[in-house]
């Protein structure tokens, strides 16, 4: 997986490359999918819901540039993969879930691996963040946005970045937007294909 899919399309980041060598991602999928989950593919986890492509959960946690000290916060735990993964490049992570048994999951999946040393899950709609941990070095949004979600921004440190997929329901732009100084830059990292975000901020 990390050789084929993920250094062979540019992900260069070696902390990010070791610890998706690290976390065991069979851990995070449904029973009849283990044996396909190292696939270049987003599974479903249940719910109408999917863990992402490892490609994308490599790509989004890249782009934060995470070194190892950040607070990160995360939307859309689904499984819990991207929360231990974003765990393993930080200090601490908090993870959102607005589908109940889909946070308890991704508690009992972190538990499972060892993986709640440092990564919360709060059970809330995520869209308009997590005022209560914030300021937040980096965030990322696993659902696609109809916009960036204003509280976000707010809720990002300075220096900061968020990594957002946004746009329609059948393709979004994954934007990656870096807070410093007076200055918000945007960039599109990638076209990406999430499941909406729902909720206040998101999609009604
Ligand atoms: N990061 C996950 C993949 C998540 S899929 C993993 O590694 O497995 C997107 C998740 O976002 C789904 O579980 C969905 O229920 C959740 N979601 C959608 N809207 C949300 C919102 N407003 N707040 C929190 N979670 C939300």
């Amino acid at each position: 997986m990390v050789d084929r899919q993920l250094r062979r399309r540019g992900i260069r980041n070696e902390r990010v490359l070791a610890a998706m060598l690290e976390i065991p991602r069979e851990e995070f999928v449904t029973p009849d999918t283990r044996v396909s989950c190292y696939g270049d593919w987003a599974m479903p986890i249940g719910h109408g819901q999917t863990i992402s492509q490892p490609y994308m959960t490599a790509l989004m946690a890249e782009a934060l540039e995470l070194t190892g000290g950040e607070t990160v916060l995360e939307i859309g735990a689904g499984s819990g993969y991207a929360a231990a993964l974003l765990g393993a490049l930080a200090a601490n992570v908090v993870t959102v879930e607005i589908v109940t048994p889909l946070a308890d999951l991704a508690r009992e999946n972190l538990r499972r691996t060892g993986r709640d040393r440092n990564v919360t899950v709060i059970r809330a709609d995520g869209s308009t963040g997590f005022p209560e941990m914030a300021p937040y070095d980096a965030i990322s949004v696993a659902a696609g946005a109809p916009e960036i979600p204003p509280a976000l921004l707010e809720q990002l440190r300075n220096p900061g970045r968020l990594v957002i997929p946004v746009g329609g329901y059948g393709h979004q732009d994954l934007r990656v937007l870096v807070k410093d100084g007076a200055k918000v830059s945007d960039r599109v990292a990638a076209g990406c294909l999430f499941v909406p975000l729902r909720g206040a901020d998101g999609w009604r």
